[in-house]
C-alpha cells in the first residue's frame, strides 16, 4: 500500500509540474500579447426582440497565439487573471472597442466589453476608459460595461468607487451571467446598471421544462421592479427567441442570430440588414 502511495504522488506531482508548466508557458507567452498585436475582437449582436433589429455588440476577445491559432478567452483568460496581465489585456479591449464601434455606419448602436473584479480595482481601468472615449471621439452612452453579479455586488471599495466614477461619465453597465453568481438581490437597485442579461443557462431550460420559464418570468420581473432592460443570452433558435420575447426580455444575444464575428465582417452584417437568417450562412 506504501508503494501504490508513493506511485500515485508521483503521478499526482507530474500531473501538477505538467499544470504549472502549462501555466508558466502560456503566461509568458500572453506577457507580450497585447504588445504583439496577437489579440483580436470579434463582435456578437445584441437584438431587440420585438424590430429584430441590431442594437448593439458585445466585444469578446480572442488571442491569435503563434503556433496554435485563435484561443478563447476562457482558455488564456483565467492565466491572466492569476498573472495580473487582465488589466492591461482589458485596457487594450476597451480602446480597440471605441474605436471600433466610433467607425461603425449607424452611431445609435452601443459596443460591450465585458470587465473584471481585478480590472475595477484598477484606478488605471478607469483612466483607460477616459482615454479611449476622448480618443474615439465615442460618446459614453454608447459604451456598456459588463460585470458578473459577483463584481458588481462585492463589497470592494476600489470596486465601488471605479464603478460609481464610470456612471459618472455617462457609461452604461450591464450585470452578465445573472442568476450564475450569488444574486445578493437587494444590490440590484444600488448599483445602477442599465440592464441585466440572464445567463445562456437559463435561455437554454427553456423549452425543457415548466419550471425554466418559471425561472426566466421571475428574472424579469425582479428586473422591472429595479427599473432594468433584460437581455437573453445565448438564444440559440427561432422558439427560444420568441418564447424570451414573450417572457418580457428586450434583447437577445446568440447563435440564432449571429455567432460573434471578426471586427471587420461588422459593416459587411450590418449593410446586409443583419438579419437572424444570416447565422445560417456564417454558420
Ligand atoms: P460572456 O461575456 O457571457 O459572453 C458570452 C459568451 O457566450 C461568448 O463566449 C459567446 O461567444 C458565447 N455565446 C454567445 N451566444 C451563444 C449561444 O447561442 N450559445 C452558446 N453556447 N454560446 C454563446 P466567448 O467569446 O468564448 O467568451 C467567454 C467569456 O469570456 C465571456 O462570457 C466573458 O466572460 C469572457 N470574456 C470575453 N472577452 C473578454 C474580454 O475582453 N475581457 C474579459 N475580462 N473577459 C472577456
Ligand atoms: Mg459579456
Ligand atoms: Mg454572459
Ligand atoms: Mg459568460
Amino acid at each position: 500500500a506504501k508503494r501504490r502511495g508513493k506511485a500515485q504522488v508521483r503521478v499526482f506531482d507530474e500531473a501538477v509540474r505538467r499544470g504549472v508548466g502549462h501555466q508558466l508557458s502560456t503566461e509568458q507567452a500572453l506577457r507580450g500579447a497585447v504588445a504583439a498585436g496577437e489579440l483580436v475582437l470579434h463582435y456578437q449582436p445584441l437584438v431587440d426582440l420585438a424590430s429584430e433589429r441590431v442594437v448593439g455588440f458585445e466585444a469578446l476577445v480572442r488571442w491569435v497565439r503563434p503556433g496554435t491559432g485563435l484561443v478563447p478567452p476562457d482558455e488564456f483568460l483565467p492565466v491572466a487573471v492569476r498573472a495580473g496581465l487582465i488589466g492591461g489585456i482589458d485596457r487594450w479591449v476597451v480602446a480597440q472597442a471605441c474605436a471600433d464601434a466610433a467607425a461603425w455606419p449607424d452611431d445609435t448602436l452601443s459596443v460591450a466589453v465585458n470587465l473584471v473584479a481585478a480590472d475595477l480595482r484598477e484606478d488605471a481601468t478607469v483612466l483607460a476608459v477616459v482615454h479611449a472615449l476622448a480618443s474615439s471621439g465615442l460618446p459614453a452612452r454608447r459604451l456598456v460595461v459588463e460585470l458578473t453579479e459577483g463584481t458588481a455586488i462585492g463589497d470592494d471599495e476600489d470596486v465601488a468607487r471605479n464603478l460609481a466614477a464610470l456612471r459618472e461619465l455617462g457609461v452604461r453597465l450591464a450585470i452578465d451571467d445573472f442568476g450564475t453568481g450569488y444574486s445578493a438581490l437587494s444590490y440590484l437597485g444600488r448599483i445602477a446598471a442599465g440592464s441585466l442579461k440572464i445567463d445562456r443557462s437559463f435561455t437554454q431550460r427553456l423549452g425543457e421544462d415548466a419550471a425554466g420559464a418559471a425561472v426566466v418570468r421571475a428574472m424579469v420581473s425582479m428586473a422591472d421592479a429595479f427599473g432594468l432592460a433584460v437581455v437573453a443570452e445565448g438564444v440559440e433558435s427561432p422558439q427560444q427567441a420568441e418564447i424570451v420575447r414573450t417572457l418580457g426580455c428586450r434583447s437577445g444575444q446568440g447563435y440564432h442570430f449571429a455567432r460573434p464575428m471578426p471586427a471587420e465582417d461588422v459593416p459587411a452584417y450590418l449593410a446586409a440588414g443583419a438579419r437572424p437568417t444570416l447565422s445560417l450562412l456564417s454558420g
